[in-house]
């Protein structure tokens, strides 16, 4: 059989929220793969999520890697059990696709970088699915073909109607920030060398414990300036906007479809009340080019390792200025040639 003709057998490690949505799409959504084996640290649950695509569960991480019914590896367990697992599939040569963050600390990134480079061979994908929305894909084409001349400055929003009960101030930047923060690296094929945390008139619609909203200022390599407002408690709805100006124009990132209604003398077009739907359609390209490289035993040219370490550099150094009130610099090196080749 031609290489791309195979299904490609996937294990998934963490049967949480997002774990049972990836088995979902990959079971349903996707052409060309298999999920042939969960595990989570509740047996149960794993049990649960595994029945549908009719795979086996078992006891750990290290298992499912090793197994020989499974070709790759889909890593959506909670953050801090991220780096032993993306090594573990290093170790053994199977490609994995690891949700954010790579890894919470930039030492395990490297770590995970030194391994890959090793390797020789790129194995890695984060999982951010920004770069595969098709309105921040445009985006780039209008960035790229220099249609707005040399960028200057983006704008950028992140709003949720309510936080979570669990949801901290450093999840502004860890959780929530992240996504632009890879998005405008992508975008603009530029390092963040500097982050700014400024705190605004507080809402009083937040919990007690929470600074929100957070004003947050990047720098990159190239001298653009990013302004990014991230509310969580905005009350009206999930709303993400971006529009980067250049010399010659701008360009602006589109809300999601939604019909226009005229009535009772106003015009008005519905704002989506949560995040699950918004990039929905972004997950599955992201897993159908994901699953369609390795059918085709290409190298991912997704958010690599190397992306994923940069975030968790930035997003660091926002937590910190948020701490100290201080400009942080990100100091992050250039980035070795082994990834240029594979740059998305
Ligand atoms: P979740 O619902 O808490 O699910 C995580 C699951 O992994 C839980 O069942 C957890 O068990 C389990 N787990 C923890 N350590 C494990 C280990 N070593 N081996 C096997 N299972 C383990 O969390 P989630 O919302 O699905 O998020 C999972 C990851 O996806 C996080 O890193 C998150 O940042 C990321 N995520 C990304 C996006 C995105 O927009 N790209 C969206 C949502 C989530 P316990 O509960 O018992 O610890």
């Amino acid at each position: 059989m031609p290489a791309d003709r195979r299904t490609v057998r996937i294990g998934v490690i963490g049967a949480g929220w997002i774990g049972r949505e990836h088995i979902r799409r990959l079971t349903d959504v996707v052409v060309g793969a298999r999920v042939t084996a969960v595990t989570d640290i509740d047996a149960e649950r794993a049990a649960e999520a595994a029945r549908y695509p009719g795979a086996a569960v078992h006891p750990d991480g290290a298992s499912l890697i090793a197994s020989p019914d499974v070709d790759a590896v889909v890593v959506t367990s909670s953050g801090p059990s991220h780096a032993e697992h993306v090594l573990t599939a290093i170790a053994t040569g199977k490609p994995v696709f690891c949700e954010k963050p790579l890894a919470t600390t930039a030492a395990d990134c490297l770590k995970i970088v030194e391994a890959e480079r090793a390797h020789g061979r790129r194995l890695v994908q984060v999982g951010f699915m920004r770069r595969f929305d098709l309105g921040y894909r445009q985006m780039k084409e209008v960035i790229d073909a220099g249609r707005i001349g040399t960028p200057l400055m983006v704008h950028c929003a992140h709003r949720n109607a309510s936080s979570a009960p669990a949801y901290t101030s450093d999840m502004a930047a860890l959780d929530t920030a992240v996504h632009e923060i890879d998005v405008l690296r992508w975008l603009l094929a530029d390092e963040i060398v500097s982050a700014q945390v400024i705190l605004p008139r507080p809402t009083t619609k937040k919990p007690a414990h929470l600074v929100d909203p957070q004003f947050m200022l990047f720098e990159t390599a190239k001298g653009v300036r990013v302004d990014l407002e991230v509310f969580v408690n905005c009350r009206y709805g999930y709303d993400i906007q971006c529009e980067a100006v250049g010399e010659d124009g701008l360009v602006r990132l589109p809300d999601p479809a939604a019909v226009g209604v005229r009535t009772a003398g106003a015009h008005s077009t519905a704002v989506l009340p949560d995040w699950t739907g918004r990039f929905a359609d972004a997950f599955d390209t992201e897993f159908r080019e994901w699953v369609a490289g390795l059918r085709a035993g290409h190298a991912s040219t997704g958010p690599s390792a190397w992306d994923g370490y940069a975030a968790t550099v930035i997003t660091g150094a926002a937590v910190e200025s948020r701490a100290t009130g201080r400009v942080v610099t990100t100091d992050i090196p250039r980035r070795p040639d082994f990834y240029d080749a594979f740059a998305g």
